[in-house]
């Protein structure tokens, strides 16, 4: 009943809305305009699917731009990885102008239009404001509060800040800004729009996108946006897990992942960001260990590397796997142990974090290859060179040893394992597989949870 009264009220104002914003141009008074002569924004930067989805646009009547993070780096010199639309055109009308393109989500609704194998999101201006309420309503009322379409000016006010609320239009080569943001991209500060702290609880997100995006851009969180974030930090409890998790991905893959994590601890948001991780982090051979990964992927994307998400996950949690691994083995054999605490880690994340099944098996199967590093006699080496995750499963013994959790000696031997050839190689195993060393591993049954390694 009220679902249906609530649906009524909203499809009333949306059309209402369009009827204005379809007949008048925006009002675009309160925008200051930004010539070229002062924004400087090098035009060959922009993705030329970008350029052709707002002329598209424009060509039909509508107004089209580029927005977000696209306009703040262009301001900075930077090259966007991707390029957002914002227009008054519905997502239908975007549609039908666009041979190759699609309508996505359900909550927000917007179209990605294709361009060879490039895609650019085009969204419906949005408003956001609701009627004053308790927070309850006001989360509850989110879903839909976020699909209202609106002006371009109410568009502007509800995106986090001030430098992501800038709008780019190719055809004039002006940047419209309603909120100084271009002032603050140029004083390289990250400044709410609005009240931080109503802004914080409306979307706890945006506190892990305060600290994500100042390391990324070198920029400063500006005072007042920074004040609320220590009271607020519980709010991240309440995000759901899939966009926490989201968030996360955008954050360690950033290429400043180590600068973030640092932030985040410096600001105590890690312990809404990843369950488990202040744990890991307030262990010294943890921290050592999720820091060096972390190094490990920042060095590989700033040289232009992919960087597999689940090797990521996997070395955020081992610290976690090895403890209750530890645990395991005081009621079953090693090998089993392994697997009941990798179960065991992953479901207990799986609650608060959608780690996306895709990922958790690469995961375990990383974490399962740990041990089998750790034989080095008979046919088993060989056949681990020939396992499909081999090297993310060396990588990631490499980094155990760098941590101190292994001897490095065992890194280096696997090294010389795979580059050595034939005979050589076999040679190798002959002298790890001394009956005497064997006996002796046996006895004392090394655990390889610790730091003893099979030598
Ligand atoms: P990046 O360069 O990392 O992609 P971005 O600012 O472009 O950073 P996106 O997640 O791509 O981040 O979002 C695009 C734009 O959408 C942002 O620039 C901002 O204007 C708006 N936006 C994104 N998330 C939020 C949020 N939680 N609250 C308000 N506005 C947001
Ligand atoms: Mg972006």
């Amino acid at each position: 009943m009220i679902k249906r009264f609530l649906q009524k009220v909203f499809t009333k104002r949306t059309k209402a809305h369009l009827a204005i914003e379809q007949a008048d141009a925006s009002d675009t008074s309160a925008a200051k305009k930004i010539p070229a002569k002062v924004h400087n924004i090098n035009k060959s930067l922009i993705s030329q699917a970008a350029l052709k989805t707002c002329d598209g646009l424009q060509k039909e009547g509508f107004e089209a731009f580029i927005v977000g993070g696209a306009v703040r780096d262009l301001l900075l010199n930077f090259e966007p990885k991707d390029f957002d639309v914002a227009t008054n055109a519905t997502p239908e009308e975007v549609n039908r102008i666009f041979r190759r393109s699609r309508i996505i989500g359900k909550r927000f609704r917007l179209v990605h239009v294709l361009w060879g194998n490039e895609t650019i999101e085009v969204s419906t201006f949005r408003g956001h404001h609701l009627a004053e309420g308790d927070a309850k309503t006001a989360d509850s009322g989110r879903i839909l509060r976020d699909n209202i379409f609106g002006s371009l000016e109410e568009d502007a006010a509800r995106r986090d800040f001030t430098a992501n609320a800038l709008y780019y239009n190719p055809a004039k080569d002006e940047v419209l800004d309603f909120h100084n943001g271009v002032a603050d991209v140029n004083a390289k500060l990250l400044r709410m729009i609005g009240n931080p702290t109503t802004r914080y609880q409306e979307d706890p997100v945006r506190m892990l996108r305060a600290v994500r995006l100042s390391a990324k851009l070198g920029m400063k969180i500006a005072p007042e946006t920074q004040a609320p974030i220590a009271k607020l930090v519980d709010l991240l409890q309440d995000v759901p897990a899939s966009r926490l998790f989201d968030e996360m991905l955008k954050l360690f893959l950033s290429g400043h992942a180590v600068e973030s994590v640092n932030a985040l601890r410096a600001q105590h948001l890690h312990h809404g960001l990843l369950p488990m991780l202040d744990v890991v982090l307030e262990q010294p051979l943890g921290e050592r260990f999720v820091m060096l990964a972390l190094k490990n992927t920042d060095d590989r994307i700033l040289a232009g590397k992919s960087s597999n998400p689940s090797f990521l996950f996997a070395t955020l949690l081992w610290h976690e796997v090895l403890a209750a691994w530890q645990t395991y083995k005081n009621e079953a054999p090693p090998i089993p142990a392994l697997y009941m605490a990798m179960n065991e880690v992953i479901a207990s994340q799986a609650e608060k974090l959608a780690i996306h099944n895709r990922y958790t098996a690469t995961m375990k199967e990383i974490w399962a290859m740990q041990p089998r590093f750790e034989q080095r006699a008979g046919k088993r080496p060989f056949s681990l060179l020939t396992h499909p995750r081999y090297r993310a499963g060396y990588d990631f013994l490499l980094l155990r040893c760098e941590s101190g959790e292994l001897p490095m000696e065992l890194g280096e031997w696997w090294t010389a394992f795979a580059n050595a050839e034939g005979e050589a190689r076999t040679a190798m195993l002959q002298a790890d597989s001394n009956p005497k060393k064997r006996r002796k591993r046996n006895r004392k049954k090394v655990d390889a949870s610790k730091s003893e390694p099979n030598t």
